[in-house]
């Protein structure tokens, strides 16, 4: 139950925040449901309050659910500062089910830019799906003696170790996992600027551990022709996607890298070209011109859109695939990976205005 005076205000951006992760919302009775892999939400407004019934198969799926409509109230609500309060199943502080700790066992040089990271971890078959590509690793800081995990609260909320143990946090693409034998791969693009993700980059050593929480759902749908655009930070996503891709899917993969030293190899379906394209000194965004210039067909009842990227280069594509394309939304999946000058934490601070202007 929340307490939300202006829920007015925000409820409609909270439904369409949660339709656009993963779930479908519809209204039923007084309220709106929400359906998920994972199980159902009911919303009931009224009066300046907000009640939300969740119910799954699982605890990990309800702590999972839980956490999502936590996380995408608070963000869209961020100026509110509302407090929720659960009962019911599940609650108390919890060892995130989700999280898996993972020791770093090879580090390999990709590309003067691009490190290849190898991770052994015990149960790692959640991560073994082709749908959920995407992973949350969480660092230890620099010279750290003991390891501090964080703990879910009974909002489905993260508690973060507090203290001098703080640990920093970026989402990375599954590049690869194998959840029999236990390892994990991610490929890290240094980009030069200096955040939790490229510090501990700068000085990962084998034996060194990470927590990597998720996996999350951001993989591919099935189709017969796919158009797939990124920059580095998607460039792991869009490899491994044609990697496992059926041998007569046809499409375009568009990768935009800072220079031709950044090109790599993969495999992938004959029929799919691959278009690098080069930032060299500038400043990039020009994944969107060349999504705009494809030859998009008539018939989408085949076509999947796969986009990771910078925010502005997300932004346009987002708006040209909605507008101008007119694609409907089950047939893209199309993300952020970051936003130029701002860091996470950024992001974080801004809330909705973030990823609204
Ligand atoms: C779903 C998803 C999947 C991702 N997959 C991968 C992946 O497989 N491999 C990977 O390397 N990254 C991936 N990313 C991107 C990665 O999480 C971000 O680049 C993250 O910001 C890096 O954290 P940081 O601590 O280095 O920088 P931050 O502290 O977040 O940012 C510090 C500064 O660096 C800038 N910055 C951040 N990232 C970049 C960049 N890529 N290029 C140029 N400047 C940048 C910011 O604008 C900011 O000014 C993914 C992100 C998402 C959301």
């Amino acid at each position: 139950m929340i307490d939300f005076p202006r829920m007015e205000a925000f409820l409609p951006e909270i439904l369409e925040s949660l339709d656009a992760h993963d779930m479908s919302v519809f209204p039923q009775g007084a309220g709106f449901r929400a359906t998920s892999a994972f199980g159902e939400t009911l919303l009931t407004p009224s009066d300046g309050l907000l009640t939300i019934e969740l119910e799954a198969r699982s605890g990990a799926s309800l702590n999972r659910i839980r956490h999502s409509i936590t996380g995408l109230i608070g963000f869209v609500a961020k100026s509110e500062q509302l407090e929720i309060e659960w009962e019911g199943d599940r609650v108390g502080k919890t060892f995130p089910p989700d999280l898996r700790i993972l020791t770093v066992c090879d580090i390999q040089r990709l590309t003067p830019r691009m490190r290849r990271v190898v991770f052994h971890g015990e149960d790692l078959q959640r991560f073994d799906v082709r749908d959920q590509i995407h992973t949350r690793l969480l660092f230890q800081p620099e010279g750290a003696d003991r390891p501090e995990w964080p703990m879910l609260d009974d909002a489905g909320c993260i508690i973060w170790p507090s203290g001098e143990q703080q640990l920093g946090s970026r989402v990375y693409t599954i590049r690869h996992v194998d959840g029999a034998d236990g390892t994990m791969t991610i490929d890290f693009y240094d980009h030069g600027d200096t955040g939790p993700g490229t510090q501990w980059l700068r000085r990962v050593r084998p034996g060194d551990i990470v927590g990597a929480l998720g996996p999350a759902a951001h993989g591919p749908k099935p189709a017969r022709r796919m158009l797939l655009a990124g920059d580095e930070t998607g460039l792991p996503g869009i490899a491994r996607i044609l990697e496992a891709a059926a041998d007569d899917l046809e499409g375009l993969a568009i990768i935009e890298v800072a220079d031709r030293a950044e090109e790599q190899a993969f495999e992938k379906p004959e029929k799919v070209e691959v278009l690098w394209l080069y930032r060299e000194d500038g400043e990039g965004g020009l994944l969107a011109d060349r999504v705009r210039s494809w030859d998009w067909p008539a018939d989408h009842s085949e076509l999947f859109v796969w986009i990771g990227c910078e925010y502005h280069d997300f932004r346009t594509i987002r708006l040209f695939l909605r507008d101008e394309v007119k694609l409907h939304k089950s047939r893209i999946v199309a993300f952020s990976h970051w936003r130029r000058g701002m860091s996470e934490e950024d992001i974080v601070a801004a809330g909705g205005k973030a990823v609204a202007a």
